[in-house]
């Protein structure tokens, strides 16, 4: 096992993966820092202060362990030259005697070092600070170790060392905070307070990709797409507002995303295909049997039902599937309720055939399946035959044979998300796994619209403080989109879903 995991490793992790310059240091991660010992204190026995530097400077100013009644070895003019480059480390238990032991100057690695983001709250300004901890043991390697002057690693360092700008100033100090922004200043921001309370459960959770560490805002605003991430933030606002609005479909294939037709159109394109004379050598087949009604006070309309055979049999009505030419839509709700499936038809030159790519090619009970105008291209109706199980008419089987690509019901939101370090919108395209109800059976059923609310106001209640709206943790990619001459990155939420208490 063992052996096969190496062999693994080999091919999918870079061997200096967790080798990071302060540079690309985020908060919340582990990582292993080449850098050189500048100063050193003894906090107390089970803690010991190291000031270190690689020649880069960190996303965030590092924070500033408390000099007061210590005494630093080191020399002092030289850190505070290099302070906006030095970072504090607190190293803990076991490492600490080994931190004694170093000689300042020295070229060290450490292995396994934690950063946490530290917010500090002075007048009306908030700060956000990187801390840096190596934590007691020595459970994935964590330790420190002096590098001999000889190592290649060293000879790099050394020249980062020699080229590094110590005029440099945090630039990310200003830009991280949540900027001020007219829209948002009713509800106001995750305060950093709320940002420290880890503990409290999330309303969504990951189903998937839970080895992320987790990044913040900010940090991930100022990265390049595309990448994945992991974040926990409070949902500060959603579009639309209206559910119904919300409820799209989507094309597997060409992407294309297309508005659900509305009842009223539906209804004008069945009427259309009842005006098509109905063909009689077209009916009673070794497929279906069939048998036509004359409407009595509407101008003598006539509706044909074709019932496909099953082994040339009947199957009974919640088997069965109808053809149904000259139908109006509360006709074909009635009888979806009926039977188990529903095609709209009209007689061709030939054959039956479906009535238009706009209509639905297949209703069951209150599903309405529709296929990509783009991708479809229709074969006849008397391809069912070739369909195997005629009781069960799954409606991708039923799709293929009629030569349609079917369109996906997704529920398409934008959430904008706040986690106190900054504001990010993100796409919500799922078609049943965040709610845990289906996109294709909401826009007729009120329950499930009922719970789809409940579980939108429980997430982003409105009413209350945004500090009170429960934690999400989300799954983010992020892509990048061009719009002419713009270009500019998109965040999409995946593999996240709401909690089970919640639902
Ligand atoms: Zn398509």
């Amino acid at each position: 096992m063992v052996e096969a995991l190496r062999v693994w490793a080999s091919t999918h992790i870079s061997p200096s993966w967790t080798l990071l310059k302060l540079c690309d240091v985020q908060p919340m991660q582990y990582f292993d820092l080449t850098c050189q010992l500048l100063g050193k204190a003894e906090v107390d026995g089970a803690s010991f202060l190291l000031k270190v530097w690689d020649g880069t400077k960190t996303p965030f100013p590092s924070w500033r362990v408390l000099l007061q009644n210590l005494v630093l070895e080191g020399d002092l003019s030289h850190i505070h030259r290099l302070q906006n480059l030095t970072i504090d480390i607190l190293v803990y238990d076991n490492h600490v005697q080994v931190a004694k032991s170093l000689k300042v100057g020295s070229f060290i690695r450490i292995y396994s070092l934690h950063t946490k983001l530290q917010s500090l709250n002075s007048e009306n300004q908030t700060t956000l600070n990187l801390e840096f901890h190596l934590h007691g043991g020595t459970s994935y390697g964590r330790g420190i170790r002096v590098l001999p002057e000889n190592n290649s690693d060293v000879d790099q360092l050394k020249k980062a060392l020699q080229s590094a700008d110590l005029t440099a100033s945090h630039p990310s100090n200003d830009t991280c905070q949540s900027e001020p922004d007219d829209s948002f200043q009713s509800s106001g921001s995750v305060s950093l307070y709320e940002v420290e309370r880890c503990q409290q459960l999330s309303a969504t959770i990951l189903t998937d990709h839970q080895y992320l560490e987790k990044t913040p805002l900010c940090a991930i605003l100022k990265q390049k797409a595309p990448q994945q991430y992991r974040i926990r933030a409070k949902l500060r606002s959603y579009k639309p507002r209206k559910l119904f609005q919300s409820v799209k479909l989507l094309c597997p294939k060409c992407h294309s995303l297309q508005e659900v037709p509305h009842e009223r159109n539906l209804d004008m394109i069945l009427q259309d295909g009842a005006t098509k004379t109905q063909d009689a050598k077209l009916q009673n087949t070794l497929l279906y049997d069939s048998k036509v009604w004359t409407t009595e006070d509407q101008g003598g309309r006539k509706v044909a039902v074709h019932f496909v055979k099953h082994n040339g049999i009947l199957p009974l009505s919640n088997e069965c599937l109808i053809l149904i030419e000259g139908g109006t839509l509360s006709e074909i709700c009635n009888l979806s309720n009926k039977f188990h499936s529903v095609i709209p038809v009209r007689s061709g030159h030939e054959d039956l055939e479906l009535l238009d790519i706009s209509a639905p090619f297949l209703v069951q009970g209150k599903v309405y399946h529709y296929g990509c105008k783009q991708c479809s291209n229709l074969r006849p109706i008397q391809n069912l035959n070739s369909l195997v199980d005629k009781t069960s008419w799954n409606p991708t089987s039923v799709a293929e044979v009629l030569g349609i690509v079917p369109l996906q019901y997704v529920f398409v939101m934008t959430f904008t998300l706040d986690d106190g370090t900054g504001v990010l919108e993100a796409f919500l395209m799922d078609s049943d796994k965040f709610f845990q109800i289906p996109a294709s059976e909401i826009l007729n059923d009120d329950d499930l619209q009922k719970s789809v609310d409940m579980i939108m106001d429980m997430i982003c209640p409105s009413r209350i403080k945004i500090d009170a709206y429960p934690w999400l943790e989300c799954l983010i990619k992020s892509y990048n989109v061009t719009n002419g001459m713009e270009q500019k990155i998109c965040y999409q939420i995946f593999d996240t879903t709401v909690a089970e208490d919640l639902i």
